[in-house]
């Protein structure tokens, strides 16, 4: 068996995972070699309209809170939907941010757009508006009248909720379900230490937290239990070669995992990025594709050792530090805690 120089066992036909990825490789090559202008099958774009947000959650994947600006153009918004139904795999819009009710008449707008070509609509709130559920009724008709739109509010310990009493998330709940709006519940529960069911004995990180963005630094307990920075040897988050959902931010970066752009839609069209993404040669994907947080760290011969919590965690720290030399791939600030002061 071939032997990487890092010890690291390289043949692709004695590890399942790593066979399967070659297979599906080698469909996505010859695919791309009968059909040059195929994109990928992506059938949903997140926008996040804003950085800025009523919270400053400890598990924020982007930084977010009330001193953010970072705000997406309407006009950008409306583009990226238009660009994405033309490629007619899309069929899924999401709101998100941030906080997306902060922006309301681009959101408004810019959801009635996407129900225009007949795409359905998500929307991630943590519910803030809702001071009584009338006034949700208020803030939510309009997506009522659209149909086709789906919300989740987030609600748990990280958005104020402390004991029984009554959130603005269950209000806004409450509204939503009046107008006969799909509405849902985000509860992230913190980190905790639970056994691993498939290891009994063997105490691993509960709660559903990926230790990415403000959870990176925020929510890091001496008390959880890590694992060496060598044994992370995939993402196990992302399927770098047929990308199901792209994230588009304020200023037009695309990235699947927040923080790692493909590209820029002020940049360039969407069709372009996509047609032109080689996830092989990408600095920072290529890397975490080939052998994930421990690889990225190797390839770009980061000191970054130790033990960590999560892949996410060490996948997170090596891209900080990468930062200044690969300033298109890795950004923006917000994603990084740069605007945190
Ligand atoms: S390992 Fe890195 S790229 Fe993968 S989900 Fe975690 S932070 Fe994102």
């Amino acid at each position: 068996m071939k032997q990487t120089q890092h010890g690291q066992q390289n043949n692709p036909y004695e590890d399942p995972g790593r066979s399967l990825w070659f297979v599906k490789r080698f469909v996505v090559l010859y695919w791309y070699s009968i059909d040059p202008g195929a994109t990928m099958n992506l059938t949903g774009l997140h926008l996040l309209l804003t950085y800025r947000c009523t919270y400053e959650c400890d598990h924020c994947f982007v930084h977010s809170s009330p001193r953010t600006g970072a705000t997406m153009p309407l006009e950008l918004a409306l583009s990226s939907i238009r660009q994405a139904n033309k490629l007619g795999t899309v069929s899924e819009i999401y709101f998100e941010g941030g906080e997306p009710f902060l922006v309301y008449p681009v959101l408004v707008r810019a959801a009635k757009e996407a129900r225009s070509f007949g795409m359905q609509v998500g929307i991630v709130s943590n519910g803030y508006f809702a001071t009584t559920i009338e006034d949700a009724v208020e803030w939510l008709k309009p997506f009522a009248e659209m149909g086709g739109v789906a919300i989740s509010f987030s609600d748990d310990g990280f958005h104020g909720r402390e004991d029984e009493s009554e959130t603005p998330a269950d209000r806004a709940r409450a509204a939503a379900e009046k107008l006969g709006i799909d509405a849902g519940t985000i509860c992230i529960d913190p980190p905790g230490i639970e056994e691993d069911p498939h290891q009994p004995g063997t105490p691993i990180v509960g709660g559903g937290v990926r230790f990415r963005g403000r959870a990176a630094t925020s929510l890091v307990d001496e008390s959880l239990p890590r694992q060496p920075w060598s044994s992370f040897c995939s993402c196990t988050d992302e399927d770098w070669v047929d990308l199901g959902r792209l994230h588009l931010d304020p200023y037009g970066r695309l990235y699947p995992c927040q923080g790692v752009s493909l590209g820029n839609l002020n940049e360039k069209p969407l069709t372009t990025i996509l047609e032109e993404y080689d996830p092989d040669t990408h600095p920072i994907i290529g890397p975490l594709m080939r052998g994930g947080p421990a690889e990225l760290v190797r390839a770009h011969g980061l000191t970054l050792r130790g033990d960590w919590i999560d892949g996410c965690q060490l996948c997170y720290n090596a891209r900080k530090a990468l930062r200044d030399l690969f300033p298109d791939e890795l950004g923006p600030g917000e994603v990084y805690g740069e605007m945190d002061g």
